[in-house]
């Protein structure tokens, strides 16, 4: 089987996610949480907010962290928010239980990003998008804030176009996010090297589909958590098992 055709069904895939109408982005699995974060219109600053504290913690942790905030302090809005100090932060993060593994250093994170968007985007964090950016522009801008790296930056970049349907002129800069799934899956499809690194999968995937190399992204991680598990493959299962060298091989025995 050839590396194209494994690529072109990811694509395909992944194409149809892209195409998929717009639903409710389900990121904590608590609907008020998942409420305030899907609300671009309203609280974007939300959704900039936990792609912030989306750092060495389990994803859904991370992403309540903005409402449990939001119920501390009666509200979400820019004026509430760019009124508290640092210090204020530290508390709200802290106490009564951490909400964060680094509280210390999230409570600055989380302030500077504050104080970022009402100084630089004028209180909107929709500016960061609005204007039909290129993804390079949007990942730029994501890099600007306090503790965001390349991998939050796609991410986040990825999560506004494919789920929140937000246009931008190309996506050339979005690249995959090689978490632990995508870097098992990309081995197991014999993209990568089974022990190849974040960057050996980031950039193999821009060789693969150079146009959005993080097209492959949710198409992969699906395949990931559902059937390509780090303790035993469910090929029988899996949409890639008529192409997948290792499918082949377990079949042999
Ligand atoms: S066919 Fe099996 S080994 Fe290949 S990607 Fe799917 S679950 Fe993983």
């Amino acid at each position: 089987m050839s590396e194209k055709e494994i690529r072109d069904r990811l694509v395909e895939h992944g194409k149809e996610l892209f195409r998929a109408p717009k639903q409710l982005i389900r990121f904590t699995g608590n609907g008020k949480a998942d409420s305030l974060l899907n609300d671009l219109k309203n609280h974007p600053h939300a959704f900039v907010l936990a792609c912030v504290m989306d750092r060495q913690i389990k994803a859904e942790k991370a992403w309540i962290i903005p409402y449990l905030i939001s119920q501390k302090i009666d509200g979400f809005s820019m004026k509430r928010l760019s009124a508290l100090s640092v210090e204020d932060m530290r508390r709200l993060m802290s106490e009564p239980e951490p909400l964060h593994r680094f509280v210390d250093k999230m409570a600055v994170n989380f302030y500077s990003t504050v104080q970022r968007i009402a100084s630089v985007y004028n209180n909107n964090a929709a500016s960061i998008w609005s204007d039909k950016p290129s993804s390079a522009e949007v990942v730029y801008r994501y890099l600007e804030f306090d503790g965001v790296g390349p991998k939050i930056a796609s991410m986040a970049a990825n999560i506004l176009a494919r789920d929140f349907k937000v246009p931008f002129t190309d996506y050339y800069s979005i690249d995959i996010s090689a978490d632990v799934h995508i870097r098992r899956v990309f081995g197991r499809l014999g993209l990568c090297a089974a022990d190849a690194t974040v960057e050996q999968v980031i950039y193999k995937a821009r060789a693969l589909y150079p146009d959005f190399p993080g097209m492959m992204d949710l198409p992969c991680w699906e395949i990931g958590r559902n059937w390509c598990k780090s303790r035993g493959p469910e090929c029988i299962e899996c949409y890639m098992n008529d192409l997948c060298p290792t499918a082949k091989q377990n079949e042999k025995g």
